[in-house]
């Protein structure tokens, strides 16, 4: 499961970036402006973006960066962490990449 972690107030998303981007902008604090602004994007335009025209390239972008920087795998939200005493694979890993996940660049 991928879940969305608001590196500000750490509100938790399984909807996508999008919804997190939505949340930032909804917000609207300084922590969250600040850190939008951090980015290199400008807070007021991704908003004046929102109303204007929702799911602009501006608010895109900001998703964008949320995607990369708070996606969060989860592996069982039930089961929780794995037992200690179930090492994985040893550290010499295989020559073939096993990303096998379907991640388009
Ligand atoms: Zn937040």
């Amino acid at each position: 499961m991928i879940t969305y972690h608001c590196p500000v107030c750490n509100k938790v998303s399984r909807k996508g970036s999008l919804d997190l981007a939505r949340h930032m902008l909804g917000r609207g604090d300084k922590v969250h402006r600040d850190w939008v602004n951090s980015k290199g994007f400008k807070f007021s335009e991704i908003l004046a973006a929102q109303f204007s025209s929702f799911g602009g390239d501006s608010y895109k972008g900001l998703a964008a960066v949320l995607e990369k920087e708070t996606r969060v795998e989860e592996a069982d939200p039930i089961a929780g962490a794995p037992p200690p005493t179930a090492k994985a694979a040893p550290a010499k890993a295989p020559t073939h990449e096993r990303e096998t996940e379907g991640q388009e660049a």
